[in-house]
């Protein structure tokens, strides 16, 4: 559905060639906002979303970068600015599973989920809040401006189109609640991700930037579709969400545009749980 909710605003969206960051990619392009799709590995795949974007209207690039990677994310936000002008809104998705039981598990296993899922948030959340300051309130002529929109063309050209200087929306999990066995490399990532991300929060709050997070529960995507195509697996996986269903990607994205929009503006340092009710420990639905 197209809405002007983020016009003349720009979105950084990692990870967003696939899944979850691909829904909210198209979401935020939906909604007004010039979209910097980045990608890791599917190149193919991060140009069909901008193509997908493109020809519903929208505005967005394609930029590959490791978010592990300290330089990467600094030139992803510089080609961002090179592009569009500015970023608003920092979607930190990126995310991965190395899976095994802790006997098992690697140092390499550990590393690399810890250095995607949490040290790429940090890197990713740290480059957003240095713009947002060098940025201020002041928007040069041009910044964030949809395509066949002139200067003076604008809607409410005297207003900042967002009342937040800047947004940050972390993807985190249900596992930074619900303990993991066999993936505790990426339980540990994703509480990680909930004490940073309040942390975070109460750190710019006073400066209006708003940090937010999002733990999804099970969403069908590449990151899971063992469990989701398989007929045993899904029925588990069934038994464990009490809405009674597997959530679409565009559940995930609809909170997402939420928390980016002046509808949350009062939304400062909170996690939504979007999870079919998985978090509610459901195996007490019968009375435990
Ligand atoms: P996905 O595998 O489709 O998406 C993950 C994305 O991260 C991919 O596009 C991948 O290329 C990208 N990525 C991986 N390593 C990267 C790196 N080093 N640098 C930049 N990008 C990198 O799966 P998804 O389900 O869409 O996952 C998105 C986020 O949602 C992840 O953080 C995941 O942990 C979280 N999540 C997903 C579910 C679910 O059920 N699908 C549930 C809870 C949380």
């Amino acid at each position: 559905m197209k809405t002007h909710m983020l016009a003349q605003q720009v979105a950084l969206v990692t990870g967003a060639s696939s899944g979850i960051g691909k829904a909210i990619a198209v979401a935020m392009a939906d909604a007004g906002a010039s979209v910097v799709v980045n990608f890791h590995s599917q190149p193919d795949a991060a140009r069909e979303v901008v193509e997908h974007i493109a020809r519903h209207g929208g505005r967005a690039i394609a930029v590959k970068a490791d978010v592990g990677s300290e330089s990467d994310v600094e030139r992803l936000f510089e080609e961002a600015v090179t592009a569009f002008g500015r970023v608003d809104i920092l979607v930190a998705n990126s995310g991965i599973q190395r899976d095994a039981p802790i006997g098992e598990m690697t140092l390499e296993q550990w590393n690399q989920v810890i250095a995607t899922n949490l040290t790429g948030q940090f890197l990713c959340a740290r480059e957003a809040v240095r713009l947002f300051r060098r940025q201020g309130r002041s928007r040069g002529p041009g910044d964030g401006r949809r395509e066949g929109q002139r200067e003076g063309q604008r809607e409410g050209a005297d207003e900042a189109p967002s009342r937040a200087l800047g947004k940050i929306i972390h993807i985190s999990s249900v596992h930074q609640l619900i303990p993991w066995a066999g993936h505790a490399n990426y339980a540990a990532s994703k509480g990680g991700i909930d004490l940073f991300m309040r942390s975070l929060a109460q750190e710019v709050a006073e400066e209006g930037i708003r940090v937010n997070a999002i733990a999804p529960g099970a969403i069908a995507t590449a990151i899971n579709r063992e469990s989701v195509e398989d007929e045993a697996a899904r029925k588990k996986m069934l038994s464990l969400i009490p809405y009674g269903r597997i959530g679409a990607p565009e559940d995930v994205a609809a909170a997402a545009l939420w928390l980016a929009s002046d509808a949350s503006d009062y939304v400062v340092g909170t996690t939504l749980f979007i999870d079919g009710g998985m978090s509610l420990y459901p195996e007490f639905r019968d009375g435990g």
